[in-house]
């Protein structure tokens, strides 16, 4: 079992689930709702946030959990996958240069110069408790040349943001400094996978994240380059699995060692009627990769429409306790705001049970 994540807002029991609160909220619920579900930290995106409603704004209001009523910690990804993943998609929108990343507001023309240097600095002024340094993403298919320079890059640019980071510490004469992981870049590719994680290790950073696509081409967990990764980093670091969120994928990395997960899957599932529920013969026990333990509830699936049970018996969450599939159904049916709402509510729960099985 690994030791618990001690932040400046609270221990973390591991492993633990940090839902995506990409631009400062998760979607159709509050602060407050997730709170009382049991929810212990969020995620937030930093380049999302410079982007809308800016540093500055939030930074005016007193930092990112007072601007969102969130007195947990909070996680900043720097948003490097998702610079990279917009360029990738449209090249108009930007560059990935050896030093920088440009990128290009499509609708406004607005130009965003991001060095590793800049997204510390963005990170801090959020106030994020886990500040994460930018890396320079790859795709797994791309060859193995592209795959060394996005892992020179990251390594070259973790130890800028390594160095920033104590540059803001040493100024700002924080009593209770935040945290910094470095990502883990190299594709499927064994040994830069390794060499990555090595190099990061030697710089030294609180924690370290599985960068890239976490899938092997089937869909299926990537479970050797997790490996390799889990392998190369000090065994008591903690390992934060970037994405990776289906339940069966959490429990197969979980069991690899990584105790720190953040997804937008059981949210962006939950607004699309798409929710998890225990099977009733799990009956609580702890599950390991391969165990057949949930099952997924498509409530548009119109049997749900005279089905006047809870999703799931004995789960606790706001749907569960007072409502029934087909008044879910229904309030889908008829797109009832609240629908999207209990849904996620559900769903999140149903990660917090997870997760407090996988603690044992
Ligand atoms: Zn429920």
């Amino acid at each position: 079992m690994a030791d618990p994540l001690v932040t400046r807002r609270g221990t973390l029991d591991v492993p633990t689930f940090l839902p995506d609160a990409t631009r400062a909220g998760v979607r159709g619920v509050t602060s407050e709702d997730l709170r009382r579900i049991g929810i212990e930290g969020l995620v937030v995106n930093a380049f999302h946030l410079l982007r809308r409603p800016g540093a500055r704004v939030v930074q005016a209001a007193g930092g990112i959990h007072r601007f969102m009523d969130w007195s947990g910690p909070i996680l900043s990804d720097s948003g490097g996958f998702q610079v990279w993943s917009l360029i990738r998609q449209d090249p108009n929108r930007g560059v990935i240069r050896d030093n920088e990343v440009i990128f290009r507001e499509p609708s406004t023309g607005e130009k965003w110069t991001l060095t590793p240097e800049r997204v510390v600095g963005l990170q801090f002024q959020l106030g994020s408790d886990i500040i994460v340094c930018l890396d320079d993403c790859s795709d797994a298919d791309d060859p193995e040349s592209e795959q060394e320079r996005s892992v020179e890059r990251t390594v070259r640019w973790a130890r800028r943001c390594r160095e920033e980071f104590d540059r803001q510490l040493a100024s700002r004469k924080a009593d209770d400094p935040p945290l910094i992981f470095a990502v883990v870049q190299g594709g499927r590719v064994e040994a830069l996978r390794r060499q990555c994680a090595v190099a990061l290790a030697a710089i030294g950073f609180d924690g370290y994240g599985f960068g890239g696509w976490p899938l092997a081409a089937d869909g299926a967990l990537a479970v050797d380059p997790l490996r390799w990764v889990a392998e190369s980093l000090p065994a008591e670091a903690p390992k934060h699995a970037l994405g990776i969120g289906r339940p069966d994928h959490v429990v197969g990395a979980a069991a690899l060692g990584y105790s720190i997960f953040d997804c937008a899957l059981p949210t962006r599932d939950a607004r699309h009627g798409r929710l998890y529920a225990f099977k009733p013969e799990w009956s609580g026990r702890r599950p390991s990769p391969g165990d057949p333990f949930y099952r997924a509830v498509r409530i548009h699936d119109p049997g749900y429409r005279v089905d006047h049970g809870p999703i799931e018996d004995g789960c606790d969450c706001p749907l569960c306790s007072r409502h029934s599939a087909a008044y879910l159904h229904h309030l889908f049916k008829v797109g009832d705001l609240s629908a999207e709402r209990l849904a996620t509510l559900h769903n999140l729960r149903f990660y917090v049970r997870l997760f407090e099985l996988l603690r044992g």
